[in-house]
């Protein structure tokens, strides 16, 4: 034992990591649940494979560094990556990351870290996050959504969140908001990431969903509300989180819009028996929700490997 771990003062922590379309973000998370640490870097989605890796160790360098300021000791890596991703993130093809197609994430971090890596699709990591410290605390059935570069989104139902076959279940953004409307990457028409998402909204307006109009805010808020109206009637759901940086970035506007289609639509459903409407709200824990979910991807992990430990 080092002196300072017997002063009793170090705490256990995770390296939290995000990979979104066009940022990365590396923090240090106590087991208790405190983000105490993060930087992030905005990236070249067009870089190389190993210019995009250099960065993120350039970002978990840092981190580790702060973590003997922290007097934190790190147990694990947990990662949130942009879809789609293979289980554990052991790779990852984030859509808008052209040199991360079929990326071995977790065998290069392992390398890099020497620490065990857990990873998660982003949103089904923010859905996590919120449902332990934000917005669906204490909720056993809820859709927790990002609209940001793309949309994504992560079901809890009946407590449990749910992984699918491939473990991608959630992918809401090809829910079809408007029929006949503009060509998704999917190949279908009039997709909620291809109405509503920050990409879609730049084609479509010629201008960075930073500088939304107020009709745009009012637009994007009814299709995902749209969106989540659909979710809620087919899967009995009364509460839909959302984040990402467009849906935030457009706050009440977009909030009231989206409220007002899903009570539109959920005023007519047949579905509605419980009369009772789903409340759609915004995430509680803001930009740092990303890496409180991949913190608590990375507990996870460790918790499940003790249990696979005899
Ligand atoms: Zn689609």
């Amino acid at each position: 034992m080092t002196a300072e771990e017997s002063a009793g003062e170090w705490r256990d922590a995770v390296l939290c990591i995000d990979i979104g379309g066009t940022k990365f973000a590396a923090g240090l998370m106590t087991t208790d649940g405190q983000l105490i640490d993060r930087n992030r870097a905005e990236i070249n989605p067009e870089s190389s494979a190993e210019l995009l890796f250099d960065l993120l160790t350039e970002l978990i360098d840092g981190q580790r560094q702060r973590a003997a300021h922290h007097r934190v000791r790190i147990l694990s890596v947990g990662v949130g990556s942009a879809g789609p991703v293979g289980r554990d993130c052991v790779t990852i093809s984030p859509i808008n990351i052209g040199a991360w197609q079929g990326f071995a994430l977790r065998e290069r971090l392992l390398e890099l870290t020497g620490l065990p890596v857990f990873g998660e699709l982003d949103a089904k990591a923010l859905a996590m996050a919120e449902g332990w410290q934000g917005a669906a605390q204490g909720m056993r059935n809820f859709c927790a959504m990002t609209v940001s570069t793309g949309i994504g989104g992560g079901l809890v139902i009946d407590g449990r969140l749910i992984d699918g076959a491939t473990g991608n279940a959630g992918h809401v953004g090809h829910l079809i908001v408007e029929p006949g409307g503009r060509r998704c990457g999917c190949g279908a028409r009039g997709c909620l990431e291809a109405e509503a998402s920050g990409l879609a909204i730049e084609a479509i307006t010629g201008r960075s969903p930073t500088e939304p109009t107020y009709e745009i805010m009012r637009r994007t808020g009814t299709l995902v509300g749209r969106g989540a109206a659909m979710l809620c009637t087919t899967l009995d759901l009364q509460l839909v989180v959302v984040g990402g940086s467009v849906a935030l970035g457009f706050a009440a506007t977009f909030f009231n819009a989206a409220q007002e289609e899903l009570d539109r639509i959920m005023a007519t459903a047949a579905s509605s028996v419980t009369g009772s409407a789903p409340l759609l709200v915004s995430t509680r824990l803001g930009d740092a929700g990303p890496l409180i979910g991949a913190g608590a991807v990375g507990l996870r992990g460790l918790r499940r490997a003790r249990v696979a430990t005899p």
